[in-house]
């Protein structure tokens, strides 16, 4: 089976990789033990407003180190943990930690969003809101401060249940993002349904920018779509100070790639964030101290 995913990444299944190093079992039994052996970590991506500049939020992204393995891409074992229901747990700790950590950064006055992938299985838990809500209760974070990313896919199967977790979601004061818009459905109707906050430009049309006219005219699109529908644009995967002058330009609202920053590890991101408050010109929070 292969299954394709965003960024030309493939899942464990292709066929030529079945006599690769390790087995699909052998992955997936020292996968469930990196939790707790603490070979698992969260990243922080900045994401940048590129009107001043600032970073104005993180991506919590997942890390597992193996000792023997090494580095294993969340491209690999995402997938993976999908099929056999293990994200679910992964994704769980994952909004933990990053909810501790981003009321760490409120603590030392440095106060940015977090934002957190959830993987459909886990959106769909009949329990999700309910644990969602205590987990934001115990970190004492405001929910005004996390973002969730969501697939569009995940929107488009049980669709009435789907759009009443998003509105109870959203109520909370929990910005929703659509993750990776535009590689999958076209049925669009959900954007004008749904408290969406933010879309996400998936980074394979970021790549070619600002030569590639096909890019430029769906980047473009997209912006454009999402200003008329009062919807925030984040381009993914901006490598190069061309591409981010080019979405300026098409007037996107933020940016998150490697030209500012790749996901680092947390006591890095919080010096980050310390460095930024300590240059002049930023920080304009309203009184109330939220977003
Ligand atoms: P994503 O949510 O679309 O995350 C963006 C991916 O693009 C990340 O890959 C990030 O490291 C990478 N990236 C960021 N800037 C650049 C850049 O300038 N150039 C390039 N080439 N890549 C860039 P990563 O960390 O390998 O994660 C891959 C995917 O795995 C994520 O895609 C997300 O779908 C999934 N994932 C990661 N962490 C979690 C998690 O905690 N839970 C769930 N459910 N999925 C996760
Ligand atoms: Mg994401
Ligand atoms: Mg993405
Ligand atoms: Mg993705």
């Amino acid at each position: 089976r292969v299954k394709e995913r965003g960024r030309g990444n493939f899942s464990f299944y292709q066929p030529q990789m079945s006599t690769g190093l390790l087995s699909r079992m052998k992955l997936e039994h020292a996968m469930r033990q990196a939790l707790d052996k603490g070979h698992m970590a969260v990243y922080f991506q900045p994401q940048v407003h590129i009107q001043s500049q600032r970073i104005v939020a993180a991506e919590a992204l997942l890390r597992w180190t193996d000792p023997d393995l090494g580095v294993v891409s969340p491209a690999v074992f995402i997938p993976l943990a999908e099929e056999s229901g293990y994200v679910v747990a992964l994704d769980a700790w994952v909004l933990e930690q990053s909810l501790k950590e981003a009321a760490h950064w409120l603590a030392q006055g440095t106060p940015v969003k977090v934002s957190v992938n959830v993987s459909a299985l886990e959106f769909r838990q009949p329990d999700f809101v309910e644990r969602l809500v205590q987990v934001l209760h115990a970190s004492g974070l405001p929910p005004q401060w996390l973002e969730l990313e969501l697939t569009e896919s995940i929107l488009l199967q049980d669709v009435q249940e789907m759009s009443m977790r998003v509105h109870q979601i959203a109520e909370l004061g929990v910005g929703l993002v659509i993750d990776d818009f535009g590689t999958g459905y076209s049925n669009l109707s959900y954007l004008k349904k749904l408290p969406i906050s933010k879309i996400k430009i998936d980074q394979s049309f970021v790549r070619g920018l600002p030569h590639e006219a096909e890019d430029k005219a769906i980047v473009g699109a997209i912006i454009s779509m999402g200003q008329a529908l009062g919807l925030e644009t984040v381009a993914e995967g901006v490598e190069t100070q061309q591409q981010c002058t080019s979405i300026a330009q098409m007037r996107g609202d933020y940016y998150q790639g490697y030209l500012c920053s790749p996901a680092v590890p947390a006591p890095q991101f919080r010096e980050r964030l310390l460095q930024q408050s300590a240059q002049p010109g930023h920080w304009s929070l309203p009184a109330d101290g939220v977003p």
